[in-house]
């Protein structure tokens, strides 16, 4: 979950300002050159969510002094630490509001189609269409610019307890307790702000697709629990028109922390519709077609959609166990490309599910070349894996026999296996051989013994031999 990951990004900027907290007492007078700060905040500058907030930390870069004392570069610090994680939090949240925008739009019109076995027209939301939606403010802000306020206002805190505890000379623990209360509020803060955002793009995905479907009439629904506010009950079951929603007043967030949702108003009526399509055009549902045959009759992305919706739970399920067995560098950057790679790109996805059955905690390159080498039809040279050194024990007459006919020395056959670009174990046990290939030669070894039983100089080298050699050179040099 995106929170997790954000609240750690938070401790460890907490933590860190926390420690420098704690040296100050011993350099309290120190004059230090600023540069490295200087830079960093120059970094974080980049980071800012608009112009803005950008001049904003120009400005204090401006104004830092080249050599200053302890106590104001642990400030400056401490605003450094946290603004790094405001750059940060908002790249982590942003795919995961575009698929409450995306999901809850598509869900709506599938749930709709199905519920009433019949087709529903849509359209599909443009990149361009979507990079507008999610930086268009809510109340005044979009989400990154609410996130960096939140946090620049927490570095604010942390500053003043910095400065406070100096002036009047309080003690390390008085400080840190009073920054642990920062730390609560900066989590809590940042909790509230990502469930509003949600139920903010939940709800825009579900009046974009109503306004799609022509349904003009929505009805409230409140998340009944203890902590329901009276507002919020009060609309609870009331139906609105659509071109009468306003966020805050009758459409969900009502307030922060707000997880109200809508569905359709005027079931009844779409229903009917769905079973007449002459009244039905209007309402652009396709009454003449059962849910199955609209399904079947989308475009490959349109289907892509619906579907990401659907499995979107199996899918994060997935894309998570993929990403700790390959590695996060070797994934889809999100979930969002997951889910497209799976449904539109079946020879990818292919590979993927290939190396996740095979990987066997190889490096990924590794992988990669056995599967490009059984598309190339060769399966029965073994599995490509890191070099890694067998103790020679003997030359078998065969080996020695082949070294002779090709031009090879044993110094060249030992060479082979010293700067093998990678070995392919060939199975099956006991009798595993280890074939290291190298540009000039193959020595092949058996493992348990360590007996040389074969040597292949590059003047016998076989079609097979110089493909996998292309393959490994491909993946590894
Ligand atoms: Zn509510």
């Amino acid at each position: 979950m995106p929170i997790s990951r954000i609240i750690r990004l938070y401790k460890q900027a907490f933590e860190a300002i926390d420690e420098d907290i704690r040296k100050i007492e011993t350099a309290r007078d120190a004059v230090i050159k600023s540069e490295p700060e200087r830079k960093d905040l120059a970094k974080t500058a980049l980071s800012a969510p608009d112009a803005v907030r950008q001049n904003e930390v120009l400005k204090i870069m401006q104004a830092y002094n080249f050599r200053i004392d302890r106590a104001e570069q642990v400030k400056m610090r401490a605003y450094i630490h946290l603004m790094k994680v405001a750059g940060r939090a908002a790249e982590i949240i942003k795919p995961y509001l575009k698929n409450a925008y995306l999901g809850s739009k598509y869900g709506t019109i599938d749930d709709a189609a199905r519920g009433l076995n019949c087709g529903i027209d849509f359209s599909l939301v443009p990149e361009r269409t979507l990079e507008k939606v999610l930086s268009a403010p809510f109340h005044g802000k979009n989400y990154s610019q609410r996130i960096w306020d939140n946090t620049a206002e927490a570095a604010g805190k942390a500053q003043k307890i910095i400065t406070n505890g100096l002036v009047r000379g309080e003690s390390y623990p008085h400080m840190a307790r009073e920054l642990q209360k920062v730390t609560q509020n900066t989590y809590y803060n940042a909790y509230r702000l990502i469930q509003t955002e949600t139920t903010h793009f939940t709800e825009l995905g579900r009046f974009d697709a109503y306004k799609d479907m022509g349904i003009d009439k929505y009805t409230y629904y409140a998340t009944l629990g203890a902590k329901t506010c009276d507002v919020c009950a009060a609309l609870d079951g009331r139906t609105f028109d659509i071109k009468d929603g306003i966020e805050g007043k009758n459409k969900p967030p009502i307030h922060p922390h707000c997880m109200c949702y809508t569905v359709i108003g005027d079931v009844k009526l779409t229903s009917r519709l769905a079973r007449d399509p002459e009244t039905g055009k209007n309402y652009k549902v396709r009454g003449d077609m059962t849910y199955k045959e609209w399904y079947e009759g989308l475009s490959q992305e349109k289907k892509t959609a619906i579907k990401a919706y659907r499995n979107r739970h199996a899918d994060t399920a997935q894309y998570s166990r993929y990403t700790e067995r390959l590695g996060k560098e070797n994934m889809p950057k999100t979930l969002e490309l997951f889910q497209k790679m799976k449904y539109n790109d079946s020879e990818r996805w292919g590979d993927y599910k290939y190396y996740y059955r095979n990987i066997d905690g190889r490096p990924i390159e590794y992988v990669k070349i056995d599967r490009e080498l059984s598309k190339l039809g060769i399966t029965n040279k073994g599995k490509a894996y890191p070099t890694e050194q067998l103790k020679i024990t003997e030359w078998s007459a065969h080996s020695q026999k082949r070294m002779a006919q090709d031009g090879v020395s044993k110094d060249d056959a030992v060479s082979f296996c010293n700067e093998a670009i990678a070995i392919m174990k060939k199975y099956p046990n006991p009798e595993t051989q280890y074939n290291y290939y190298h540009n000039n030669g193959i020595t092949g070894i058996r493992k348990r013994d360590g007996v040389v039983n074969t040597v292949i100089g590059k003047v016998r080298f076989g079609e097979d031999t110089e493909k996998i050699l292309e393959v490994m050179n491909k993946w590894l040099s």
